[in-house]
C-alpha cells in the first residue's frame, strides 16, 4: 500500500470510481481510491441502472447529457461492456399542467441540444402499447435514455482508471481522518496510513460517515427505494418480435412510477408518498450487499393506479421484489465541490440518479481540483448551497419530501411546506399579522407579498399568472408612486477589515474600492473571468469594509474569500448571517420617512446616492446605504437583531400618513426587472463574463491587478460571445419564468434567465442572453420566446423602460 498520493478517493460505488478516472483524465495519475468492501458495494450494486438527461437546472441536465454519452467511450477504452440499452424513453402526462410542465422542458430541450419530441396520446401508445391511452392526455419522448448495468459501468470506469495508472484498495476501510500542519491529510485505514494532498468523500451510504470523521455534518439522507420485476410476459415478447427492439422506457407521473424492459419482463420502480428513510442517524458499517425488507402495502396506492395505466403488468407474476436505500440532498442534486473551512477535503456525494450523473459529477470534480474551477456551472449541486441551517432533522424532513414529490409538478409560485418555519426574524409574527405569504430564502422565512383585508394569504399555484397578480401590482405602484417598506434580512452580510482588507478586497473585485462613507457595485470574477459575485461594498472606515451580496452564495463566497485570505492576519472576515437585521425604504417619499426618523441631515445634498453612514435611526443605532434594489430613491438600514421590531414599528407609524405600504421580494424582483437590473444565479452565473452580462462600468481595467483581469481585458477586446440583453413580450396570461428558449429568424439562438411582470411599466418582460451580433437587432418583435409551448413575439429593449437615466434612484 502506498503511504502518500496526491487524491485519496474513499467509495468505490459508480461516483468514486467516475472521480478517479476523470482525475486520471485530467492529467493527475497519482491517485487511488479505497474501498471498505468491494466496488458497487454501497448503492451501485441493487440499482435499476436507468438513466436520462431530464433535470429541473438545464446545467444538471448538461451534465447528465455528458455521462450518458460517456458509457461508449468508457467501452472503447476499457473493452469492459456497461451493457448498455438504449432504448429511449417516455414520459407520460396525466393533466393539462403536466403537459405544460412538458412542453416546457421540451423548449428547454431545444437550447441544450437535447433530442426530444412531443407526442399525443395515441402517438404515445403506438410507441409503448402497455398504455391505456384514455389516462394521458401526451407524452414527451427523450431519446437519450436507457438503462445499462451498473456492475459492469462501474468496472469499466475503474479499469479505465487503473489502466491509466490509479490505484484499487479493496476489502478497506478508512476509520479517520485528520488534517496535518502542512495542509494534507492523513487518511488512516484498516490497512496503513496514507498522507494525501486531497481527499474525495464519495462515501455513498456513508458519505455523512466519513464528513463526521471532521465534525461535518453533511445533508444527506438515504431513503429506501423499492423495485419489483415482472415474470416474462407474452405481450413484451410479442412487442420484441413485431418491432425489432426494445420497450421503451416510461415514466407515469400520476402513478409515481419509471418502468423499462428487463429480459422478456418489466421492471417497475416508485416514489411512493409513504417513503421511509434509511438508518436516519447513522449507517452501519458492516452493512454489505444485502437488500432491505421489501414492504408491498407502502407501494400499493402506485401500483393500483400504475395496474390501471399499463393492463398488462396486473396480470404479471412478480419475479422479485428489490428493496434497497441510496442517498438524496434536501433538493435531490448531489453535493460536489471543496468543502469551507476544510482545504483539499471534497465532497461528490448524495448522487442519487449516479448512472445519469456520476460522469458529469467525475468531470466536474477532476476539473476543480485540477485547473481550481469545474469548467461548468455546477452551482444547483455545489455542497456550499447549502448553510448550518441545513441539520439532520431538517435535511431528514426535506428529503422525505422531496421524494414523495419526486414525479410531482413544483410550480414556479410554489413554496414547499416541510421543515419550515426554519428560521425566522423578529418581524415573523407582526409580518404574517400584516398579511404577509412567506417563501423560504436560504432557510429564511422571507416575506414574498402581502395579501390585504380580506384576501386570504395563500398562493394558488400555477405556470400562469396568479392570484398574487393584482396585490403584487399595487406594491409595485404603491412603491413607485409614494414610499414602501420590506424586510431584507436575507441578503448576505459581511464585515472584512483589517490593515491588508482593502488590497485584498481590491484584487478579489473587479471594481476600484470605495472611500469612507461611500458605497461601490462590484462583480467578483474567476481567474477565466467568468462571473463568480455580485456585490455591494461600503467602507465604513479606512481599514473596515461592509459587503452585501446573494444570500444563497454565503458559503460559495465565504470558501472563495478564504482561498484567498493572506495567511498574515492582516484580513479578518466575518459573516453577519441573521447577526444583521434590515428594512428597505423605497420610492419618492422614503427620504421624507427617513428624515422623521432621524435627526441626521439626510437630504439629496448631505445624504448622496451611494452613500453610507452609520447613523440612530428610531433611536436605533443603525448603518444606512442609500441604495435599493427597486431602482428607486431608496434607503437600506441596518440594525443588530434586537432592534428590528422598534425599528420597523417606528417606519409603520412614521409613515402612516405618506401612504406607506408593505412590499415583498415578489414586487422587489419586478421593479428591479424594470430596470434591468440583473441578480445572481440567473443573469450573473460562472458561465458568462462581466461585459457578456453588461456589467463594464463596474469593471476597472485601469486597476492593474485583480482576479480574472486578462481574462476580461481578453473579453473586452474581442466582444464576448454572449450579450445579457432584456425584452418587453407579447405575453398572454403567462410571463417568462427563466430557461425558455429565444428564436430569431425562425432558430432557437439563446435562451431566458429571468422575467415577469412589469407592473409599473404594464408591459411583460424578460432578460437573457443571446449570440452578441444579435444584440443590436431592435426591430419590432424580431424575437420570440417560447412560452409553455408557444412563441410569443419579444421586442428587444434599448434602455431600461423605467427611468433609463437613472434620475430616481439619484433625486
Ligand atoms: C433500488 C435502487 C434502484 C436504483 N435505481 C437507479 C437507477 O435506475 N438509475 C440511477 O442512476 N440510479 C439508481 N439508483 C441510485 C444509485 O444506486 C446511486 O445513485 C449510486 O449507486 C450512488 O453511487 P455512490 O458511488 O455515490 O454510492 P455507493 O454506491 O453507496 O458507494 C459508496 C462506496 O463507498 C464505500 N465506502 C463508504 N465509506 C467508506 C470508508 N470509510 N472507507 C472505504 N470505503 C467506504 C462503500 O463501501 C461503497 O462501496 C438506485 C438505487 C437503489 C437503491
Amino acid at each position: 500500500m502506498k503511504t502518500h498520493t496526491r487524491v485519496a478517493v474513499i467509495g468505490g460505488g459508480v461516483v468514486g470510481c467516475s472521480v478517479l478516472y476523470h482525475l486520471t483524465k485530467a492529467g493527475w495519475t497519482d491517485v487511488l481510491l479505497i474501498e471498505r468492501d468491494q466496488l458497487t458495494s454501497g448503492s451501485t450494486w441493487h440499482a435499476a441502472g436507468g438513466f436520462h438527461t431530464l433535470n429541473g437546472d438545464p446545467n444538471v441536465a448538461k451534465l447528465q447529457g455528458y455521462t450518458i454519452g460517456l458509457y461508449d467511450e468508457l467501452e472503447r477504452i476499457t473493452g469492459q461492456s456497461c451493457g448498455l440499452h438504449r432504448s429511449g424513453g417516455l414520459l407520460l402526462a396525466d393533466t393539462p399542467e403536466r403537459m405544460e410542465w412538458l412542453k416546457m422542458a421540451h423548449a428547454r430541450a431545444r437550447y441544450l441540444g437535447l433530442e426530444t419530441s412531443l407526442l399525443s396520446p395515441s402517438e404515445a401508445k403506438r410507441l409503448l402499447p402497455l398504455i391505456e391511452e384514455k389516462y394521458f392526455v401526451g407524452a414527451m419522448l427523450d431519446a437519450a435514455d436507457g438503462n445499462l448495468d451498473p456492475y459492469g459501468t462501474t468496472h469499466a470506469y475503474a479499469k479505465a482508471a487503473r489502466m491509466a495508472g490509479a490505484e484499487i484498495y479493496l476489502k478497506t476501510r478508512v476509520s479517520s481522518l485528520s488534517r496535518c500542519p502542512n495542509g494534507t491529510w492523513d487518511v488512516v485505514t484498516t490497512q496503513g496510513t496514507i498522507n494525501a494532498e486531497h481527499v474525495v468523500n464519495a462515501g455513498g451510504l456513508w458519505a455523512r460517515e466519513v464528513g463526521r470523521m471532521l465534525g461535518l455534518e453533511l445533508p444527506v439522507l438515504a431513503m429506501e427505494h423499492m423495485y419489483l420485476v415482472t415474470d416474462d410476459m407474452p405481450e413484451v415478447m410479442a412487442f420484441n418480435k413485431e418491432r425489432g427492439h426494445e420497450l421503451p422506457h416510461a415514466i407515469d407521473f400520476k402513478a409515481e412510477i419509471y418502468m423499462r424492459q428487463e429480459r422478456n419482463g418489466i421492471v417497475l420502480g416508485t416514489y411512493e408518498r409513504a417513503c421511509v428513510p434509511w438508518s436516519p442517524k447513522t449507517t452501519p458499517w458492516d452493512f454489505g450487499t444485502e437488500l432491505l425488507e421489501p414492504d408491498l402495502e407502502r407501494i400499493a396506492p402506485s401500483l393500483e393506479i400504475g395496474y390501471q395505466h399499463f393492463p398488462a403488468m396486473a396480470h404479471a407474476g412478480i419475479r422479485r421484489i428489490v428493496n434497497g436505500p441510496f442517498t438524496f440532498s434536501p433538493d435531490g442534486n448531489p453535493l460536489v465541490g471543496p468543502v469551507q473551512g476544510l482545504p483539499g477535503f471534497w465532497c461528490a456525494c448524495a448522487v442519487m440518479a449516479g448512472f445519469s450523473q456520476g460522469g458529469g459529477v467525475g468531470l466536474a470534480l477532476s476539473q476543480w481540483m485540477v485547473n481550481g474551477d469545474p469548467g461548468f456551472d455546477v452551482w444547483a449541486m455545489d455542497v456550499a448551497r447549502y448553510g448550518p441551517w441545513a441539520t439532520r432533522s431538517y435535511t431528514n424532513e426535506k428529503v422525505r419530501e422531496n421524494y414523495s414529490r419526486r414525479f410531482s409538478i413544483r410550480f414556479p409560485n410554489e413554496e414547499l411546506p416541510a421543515a419550515r418555519p426554519q428560521q425566522t426574524t423578529a418581524l415573523y409574527d407582526v409580518l404574517l399579522a400584516a398579511g404577509a405569504v412567506m417563501g423560504d430564502s436560504w432557510g429564511l422565512e422571507t416575506p414574498l407579498w402581502f395579501a390585504p383585508p380580506g384576501v386570504e394569504p395563500r398562493d394558488v399555484v400555477s405556470f400562469h399568472r396568479s392570484n398574487d397578480f393584482p396585490h403584487v401590482k399595487a406594491e409595485c405602484l404603491g412603491v413607485r408612486n409614494a414610499v414602501g417598506v420590506t424586510e431584507i434580512a436575507n441578503f448576505a452580510k459581511y464585515e472584512i477589515s483589517g490593515p491588508g482588507a482593502e488590497a485584498y478586497l481590491s484584487r478579489l473585485m473587479t471594481n476600484r474600492m470605495p472611500k469612507v462613507g461611500r458605497i461601490v457595485l462590484t462583480p467578483m470574477l474567476n481567474p477565466a473571468g467568468k462571473l463568480i459575485g455580485d456585490f455591494t461594498i461600503a467602507r465604513a472606515a479606512p481599514e473596515r469594509f461592509l459587503m452585501w451580496g446573494s444570500s444563497q452564495a454565503q458559503i460559495y463566497h465565504m470558501r472563495w474569500f478564504e482561498l484567498h485570505q493572506p495567511a498574515d492576519g492582516s484580513v479578518r472576515l466575518h459573516r453577519f448571517d441573521l447577526g444583521l437585521g434590515g428594512l428597505s425604504i423605497a420610492g419618492p417619499r422614503s427620504r421624507e420617512l427617513l428624515a422623521r426618523l432621524t435627526d441626521e441631515d439626510v437630504s439629496a445634498t448631505a445624504f448622496r446616492f451611494l452613500d453610507h453612514r452609520a447613523m440612530e435611526v428610531a433611536n436605533c443605532p443603525a448603518l444606512v446605504n442609500r441604495v435599493t434594489y427597486t431602482g428607486d430613491l431608496g434607503y437600506e438600514i441596518w440594525v443588530a437583531p434586537e432592534y428590528q421590531r422598534r425599528l420597523y414599528e417606528r417606519i409603520r407609524t412614521a409613515g402612516q400618513d405618506l401612504e406607506l405600504i408593505h412590499f415583498g421580494m415578489r414586487a422587489l424582483l419586478s421593479l428591479r426587472l424594470e430596470k434591468n437590473f440583473p441578480t445572481w444565479y440567473r443573469e450573473l452565473r460562472p458561465i458568462y463574463g462581466a461585459f457578456e452580462a453588461g456589467l463594464d462600468r463596474f469593471v476597472d481595467l485601469g486597476k492593474p491587478d485583480f482576479i480574472g483581469r486578462d481574462a476580461a481585458v481578453a473579453e473586452k477586446a474581442s466582444g464576448g460571445k454572449l450579450r445579457r440583453v432584456s425584452f418587453a413580450v407579447d405575453a398572454l396570461d403567462a410571463d417568462v419564468l427563466g430557461d425558455e428558449p429565444i428564436w430569431h429568424g425562425g432558430n432557437v439562438i439563446g435562451w431566458i434567465t429571468s422575467g415577469g411582470y412589469g407592473h409599473y411599466v404594464d408591459r411583460s418582460l424578460a432578460q437573457g442572453y443571446v449570440p452578441a451580433a444579435l444584440a443590436g437587432d431592435l426591430r419590432e418583435g424580431a424575437f420570440e420566446i417560447e412560452i409553455l409551448g408557444d412563441r410569443r413575439k419579444a421586442s428587444m429593449l434599448r434602455e431600461p423602460p423605467f427611468d433609463p437615466e437613472g434620475v430616481r434612484m439619484r433625486m
